[in-house]
Formats: structure tokens, C-alpha cells, sequence
């Protein structure tokens, strides 16, 4: 009797534990199965998450931008950015208006991601562009300028990125000449990290001062000019420049690095003008 109760236990352990590895053996399959299908679901952007791309010839370069991942095919698009700007192809835009700025004083926070040297700003900085409103969200630089005029670059250029919703962004590009000594890079070229990195400041500085006084504008449909190179950018880039000297102008190109899109073809875009 004894034995057979014993048996009768060591059977019963068997069949718990039998049972017992083939639940966590289907809770596997299950937990497999629901992560290809939540990849699934989550479809074309999800492997774009740790894509590497940059600025340099090569694999993950401009020109190969469209084919690193399924979320980066835009950069392929029809209405990319940068263009080059010709002046003798310009439509006058006689319904463009003067921008409308409300823009304060902030104190910035500068972001050094490998890719650019980007200042974050306070909330709270509007524009009004042609009836529409916009919120500065942060502005950054290239090196050469992105954009062209009449086949030439510019040694910087700035991009002051504003936001109406996702799919309306408006970016104020602003090329920057060989002159004066710019006040802004003199407060925090020697500051921020030269690469990966942040360095935030608790002065404020006025964001008005770090435009040109004339705002004539050239006006084009366009994109990101990174991936994921989304075509929801209305370009504003203006004519007059902003002056840094020959110093500082070489100091930022080395942080930055040549970080800028050759540019793109205008396809069927038009570039207009307006004059302040
Ligand atoms: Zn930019």
C-alpha cells in the first residue's frame, strides 16, 4: 500500500511538472507571436528606430537616405529640401505678407547630436506667416549652408523650426556671411560640447537680435531636410544674411562638420519672392 502511494505521488509530480513546462513553453510562443505582430502593426517607421544615417558619402550617407529603412523613403520624394535658389526663375508672391514676429527673450539649452548644434528654447515664441500661427520649437546649423543661391553656398545657415501642427512646420532659413563678429557665438561657441552633448545657460537671450533687420523672403514647399525628410515644410529663407567673423565661422565648421543635404531637385515647385 505504501508503495503504491508513493508511486501514485511521483506519477502525479510528473504529470504537474509535464503540464506545467508545456504551459510556459505555449506562454512563449504566445509572447513571440504577439511581439511579430505588435512589429507588424506597428509597420513601416519601426525600423527606423536605431537607423544610423549622416551627412557623409557612404552606406548611410544623403544619397542613400531613402534606403536605410522603409520610414526614410520619403527622402526619395518629389518636393525635397534644400533647393538651390535661382533668382532669375523667382515668381513675385504678391500674396505673401510680412512675417509677424512674437518672439521674447529665452534661455537656451544647446544640444550637441552629432548631427547639428541645436539651441532649445523656451515655449512661448510665436510667428505669424501669411494668416497662420506658428511656435518656435528651436533653431539649429549647417555647415556649408543647405540652401543655394544662384549655385553658391553660404559658409552657415541657420533654420529657425516652428511648428503650427505635424503636418504644418514652417522653417525660417537665415545664411550667415564672413563679417562682425557674431554676438550669439561669441556667449557660447567656446561653451557647448563640440560633440555629443548639451550645455544649458541660464542667460536669456533675445531671439529678435539673431535675425537680419530686412525679412524679404524666399517662399517654397519643401521638406525636412533630415530623415525622415517628411515633405510638410513651408521654407522661408531669407534674402539679406546675417555676419559672423572668419574665426568663428571656422571654429562652428569644424564642430559642425560639413553637416549639410546637397540639394534636391525643384521638380514642379515654384520658388517666390517677397520684398520688404
Ligand atoms: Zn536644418
Amino acid at each position: 500500500m505504501k508503495t503504491n502511494i508513493s508511486l501514485l505521488t511521483i506519477i502525479i509530480t510528473l504529470i504537474f511538472f509535464m503540464s506545467c513546462n508545456e504551459t510556459t513553453k505555449n506562454k512563449k510562443e504566445n509572447t513571440a507571436d504577439n511581439q511579430t505582430a505588435r512589429l507588424k502593426n506597428k509597420g513601416a517607421k519601426k525600423d527606423c528606430d536605431n537607423a544610423h544615417w549622416s551627412h557623409h558619402k557612404g552606406p548611410d550617407g544623403p544619397e542613400n537616405w531613402k534606403n536605410i529603412c522603409t520610414g526614410f523613403a520619403t527622402c526619395g520624394g518629389n518636393s525635397q529640401s534644400p533647393i538651390n535658389i535661382n533668382t532669375k526663375k523667382l515668381i513675385s508672391g504678391t500674396e505673401l505678407e510680412s512675417p509677424k514676429f512674437n518672439y521674447y527673450k529665452s534661455k537656451v539649452n544647446i544640444i550637441n547630436n552629432s548631427h547639428t548644434v541645436q539651441f532649445n528654447i523656451d515655449k512661448g515664441n510665436k510667428i505669424n506667416l501669411n494668416g497662420k500661427n506658428y511656435e518656435l520649437l528651436q533653431f539649429h546649423y549647417h555647415a556649408l549652408s543647405e540652401h543655394t543661391v544662384d549655385g553658391k553656398h553660404f559658409p552657415l545657415e541657420v533654420h529657425f523650426v516652428h511648428k503650427h501642427s505635424d503636418s504644418d512646420y514652417a522653417v525660417l532659413g537665415v545664411m550667415i556671411v564672413e563679417g562682425k563678429e557674431n554676438a550669439l557665438f561669441k556667449k557660447y561657441l567656446d561653451k557647448f560640447p563640440t560633440s555629443k552633448g548639451e550645455y544649458k545657460s541660464d542667460e536669456m537671450i533675445d531671439l529678435l537680435s539673431l535675425l537680419p533687420k530686412n525679412k524679404s523672403y524666399y517662399y517654397y514647399n519643401g521638406s525636412l531636410t533630415t530623415p525622415p525628410c517628411t515633405e510638410v515644410v513651408s521654407w522661408y529663407v531669407l534674402e539679406k544674411q546675417i555676419e559672423a567673423s572668419a574665426e568663428q565661422i571656422e571654429k562652428f565648421s569644424t564642430i559642425l562638420n560639413n553637416n549639410y543635404r546637397p540639394v534636391m531637385p525643384l521638380n514642379n515647385r515654384e520658388v517666390k519672392i517677397y520684398k520688404e
